[in-house]
């Protein structure tokens, strides 16, 4: 069940903890199209990136090399630009996870001086649950194809401040086991890759979707055991909702911005649309990406 975050952050308290010109990013995968989700995690990207004199960096997370397609990517700028939302940093050059992959297995080099880092052959099936239960732990399989690495996680708790939802503690190695860095297919995991990523470029707030934040507390985990000392701040926004509490998917109607823009929409309107599907607006209010900074405003 995903909890509801409030809806703006205090944007003083941010700002003691950030220090000056914070980095946050906007970290779409080109797996599909830009669609109304994306736009309220942009509002809210952008809209506290330039409320608290932050930079914006655009990472593109092609690390699931199956599913990430080029046209996708091509039609993410666009859309983007479109918006009007312009990123500081990512944009020329762009910056793909695909373009990096020597930085993930050096990371795991680094990792492999503290911890265990093993081969495994489990298959999703085998797990059955979001737990992993360390099987391959002692097996010393060969690392090769068709096997996974894993990195074995410290035990305890791990307590962070969310911007949103308050004071938050998990307990990663009881809620996902040893972490999975990189998939049977050769593939880096999300979950490796994006906190790589976020240490190596320097971002200092994470601003994203309420339904990773059960993510965090081993993002943050995993950070500190890559050599991490102050972990980003993070901050989890509420999501568009179908009506009976479920995220809304593109089967319950989420509509594309592409849809939108071809319906004759301004983009004004589809970043009003978005805002106000999360309440930020009223209903047929419109809002240009340049102004959205205003929403977190008192
Ligand atoms: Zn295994």
């Amino acid at each position: 069940m995903i909890i509801d975050p409030l809806l703006r952050p205090d944007l003083a308290r941010l700002a003691s903890a950030l220090g000056s010109s914070p980095l946050t990013r906007f970290a779409p995968s080109p797996t599909g199209y830009l669609h109304l989700g994306h736009v309220v995690n942009a509002i809210y990207v952008w809209g506290i990136a330039r409320a608290l004199g932050g930079r914006v960096l655009l990472r593109i997370e092609d690390h699931d090399r199956i599913r990430c397609r080029p046209e996708y990517e091509r039609a993410l700028f666009e859309d983007l630009a479109w918006l009007g939302f312009e990123p500081d940093i990512g944009l020329d050059p762009p910056l793909r996870q695909s373009e990096a992959p020597g930085v993930y297995g050096q990371a795991l080099d680094r990792l492999r001086e503290s911890t265990r880092v093993y081969a495994c052959d489990c298959s999703r099936k085998d797990i059955g649950g979001e737990r992993y239960e360390g099987r391959c732990r002692e097996r010393q399989l060969e690392p090769g194809h068709g096997r996974g690495i894993r990195v074995q996680l410290g035990n305890g708790d791990e307590v962070f401040d969310d911007a949103l939802l308050g004071r938050q503690l998990q307990t990663p190695a009881e809620q996902c086991g040893d972490l999975l860095a990189r998939d049977r297919d050769g593939h880096w995991t999300y979950q490796f890759a994006v906190t790589v990523d976020d240490f190596r470029q320097g971002v200092t707030l994470v601003i994203r979707g309420a339904d990773l934040v059960s993510s965090t507390g081993r993002q943050i985990l995993l950070a500190r055991m890559l050599g991490r000392r102050n972990a980003p701040v993070f901050m989890h926004h509420p999501l568009i909702h179908d009506g009976i509490g479920e995220k809304l998917s593109k089967s319950a109607g989420d509509a594309g911005v592409r849809e939108l823009r071809s319906a004759g929409l301004t983009a004004s309107e589809v970043i009003g649309i978005a805002a106000a599907r999360v309440g930020l607006l009223n209903p047929g209010e419109s809002i240009r990406a340049i102004e959205v900074t205003r929403l977190f405003q008192n």
